[in-house]
């Protein structure tokens, strides 16, 4: 099962930089674990092209099992603990979205589809260097309610109930700040008021359910 899993994050990881949304060794990606406080993730310095099942790295809470692991593992850690809703979280340096995130706005309901990322808007945390706790600790503040949210100077936080979830969530959250950008760069998009987000919103919880 564990074998099928570790190759399940390299397929992510190799088409999270296939799909154009990721660069190089930027970002990375994990999954939970069965086994409590656990979860697998992609190691720290290493194309994905190279990747094999035993590089995946296997963490116990903080504690790495075999390799080390990407060195932002410490928000997939807190965001395994805060959210049980959330199985599988794709991290990247998306071009559009990290554009956006470094004029540290956040990304207004100018489309319905903002609504995929749970709420009335897709947040931009605060920024603080790669790693820390403090950053852990603002990423999940703009996770509150949310399954992914930008990251100020960074990259895109995309959360969800398994892998693909969060890979195609990533990949809507790059093209939702390209159109928003574009949008920025002829005029002032018009928003959705709050009723036309909420009666979205339950659409969605109506469609997926
Ligand atoms: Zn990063």
């Amino acid at each position: 099962m564990s074998e099928a899993l570790r190759q399940a994050v390299i397929d992510t990881a190799l088409a999270m930089n296939a799909s154009g949304i990721n660069q190089g060794t930027s970002g990375n990606v994990s999954v939970r674990l069965a086994v409590p406080d656990a979860f697998l993730i992609t190691p720290t310095a290493t194309p994905y092209s190279q990747l094999t099942p035993t590089a995946i790295v296997e963490m116990h809470g903080v504690t790495p099992q075999g390799g080390r692991p990407s060195s932002e593992w410490r928000f997939h850690y807190d965001i395994y603990q805060a959210r049980p809703d959330v199985a599988a979280i794709v991290h990247t340096h998306s071009r559009q979205a990290t554009a956006l995130a470094c004029l540290r706005q956040s990304i207004p309901a100018f489309h319905y589809m903002v609504a995929c990322a749970g709420g009335r808007d897709i947040r931009c945390c605060d920024y603080h260097t790669f790693g820390t706790q403090a950053l852990s600790d603002a990423v999940l503040r703009a996770l509150h309610e949310r399954r992914a949210c930008l990251m100020a100077n960074h990259g895109v936080v995309a959360t969800g109930a398994s892998l693909a979830a969060a890979l195609a969530l990533a990949i809507e959250v790059e093209n939702l700040a390209a159109m928003y950008l574009a949008a920025c760069a002829i005029g002032t998009p018009v928003l959705l008021g709050d009723d036309e987000m909420d009666c979205v919103l339950d659409k969605f919880r109506h469609y997926r359910a």
